[in-house]
């Protein structure tokens, strides 16, 4: 598959014409192409990721990562998170809370990330992490920051997989949070065993295929139903304050279509949901481009680098201009549709 894709990136026009009978084959390079020139530099991992996904059997298929519930702080998603998880060695995964604009807050680990957005009426959380991390990072994160987590209002989950919900359940009952997630993901957290690592939330509120808009005091949030690397994965638009100044943020709420195989539908499914994610951003006018992994939006290295001395024209670190939000979304949709043909998805 490699030697191919070199060769015919060498020559392509040649074979191109040589080979008409396997027109689908250029048909993947244009669209890998048309990815890589959206990534640039700046989205290099979501690109490899999801344009080249049989790189790592983990990555093609999330499902059947090892250690299910407990992966390591840099392996894939747990689907569900059954079992008590081990906390792997803090060394590997321990990184300390940052302010990231007025009223925006930075609780992740090195790999994955969670956010405490704060309102004139409490705190959301948007994501958690792996059951051991909640502590640490999220409990501990926001006292270290001057904020209270008995505050935590919402808990607002992209997805059901343990590397980003395993916190809501412990959130929730400590402190009173109403859990947010889509539909179809309450539907397999709540088939979860009751020793599923981190617990299992009681049903909150639920967003359907219509997505919904969240208002907490002064501050709303656009949740965006994005199904695709879950069946209820959400996305969000929303605004923060930068020194005063509204910023809009995109949140890409789920990544990897690693197990959709030949199903042209669950393809379809996730495209459109990135364009439907596109085109909420590009009205809200949204400049700044969030994951839930840092591997993607490099959330942990900007993080460190809002305390950095900006040089003459250099924006706030998260900043990528409405251009750049809309890259990402490229990346997704096109590597998407590379994998599709590729697959031979009908
Ligand atoms: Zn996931």
């Amino acid at each position: 598959m490699r030697a191919r894709r070199v060769l015919i990136g060498l020559s392509g026009a040649l074979l191109g014409a040589a080979l008409s009978a396997q027109a689908p084959v250029s048909d993947v390079d244009a669209h890998i192409a048309a990815a890589k020139a959206a990534a640039g530099l700046d989205y290099r991992a979501t690109f490899v990721n999801l344009c080249f996904p049989g790189a790592n059997p983990a990555l093609a298929n999330p499902a059947a990562a090892p250690a299910r519930g407990a992966a390591p702080p840099g392996g894939r998603a747990a689907a569900g998170g059954r079992g008590a998880a081990a906390t792997p060695d803090r060394a590997t995964w321990y990184a300390s809370p940052y302010k990231v604009f007025d009223n925006f807050y930075w609780l992740g680990t090195r790999q994955h990330s969670s956010w405490a957005l704060r309102t004139s009426e409490g705190l959301i959380i948007i994501d958690t992490n792996f059951a051991w991390a909640t502590e640490p990072e999220i409990i501990d994160g926001l006292t270290a920051l001057g904020l209270d987590p008995r505050q935590i209002k919402y808990v607002v989950i992209s997805h059901a997989h343990g590397d980003h919900d395993q916190g809501a359940a412990e959130l929730q009952k400590r402190f009173g949070a109403k859990v947010v997630m889509g539909a179809a993901d309450w539907e397999s957290t709540l088939q979860r065993p009751a020793t599923a690592a981190g617990g299992v939330p009681t049903r909150d509120m639920v967003v359907g295929p219509a997505g919904m808009k969240l208002t907490l005091g002064d501050t709303t949030i656009d949740i965006v139903s994005t199904p695709g690397h879950t069946p209820g994965t959400l996305s969000y638009v929303f605004p923060v304050k930068d020194q005063g100044r509204t910023v809009v943020v995109a949140y890409s709420g789920g990544t990897l279509t690693g197990a959709f195989g030949t199903n042209a539908a669950r393809w379809d499914e996730y495209i459109a949901s990135q364009q439907r994610i596109a085109q909420a951003a590009a009205g809200a006018g949204a400049t700044v481009l969030l994951s839930n992994h840092s591997e993607y939006d490099n959330a942990y290295t900007k993080a460190r680098l809002i305390a950095a001395k900006r040089e003459a024209g250099e924006d706030h670190p998260f900043v990528v201009g409405a251009a750049g939000v809309q890259r990402y979304f490229t990346v997704m949709t096109e590597c998407a549709t590379a994998s599709k043909l590729r697959v031979g998805a009908k």
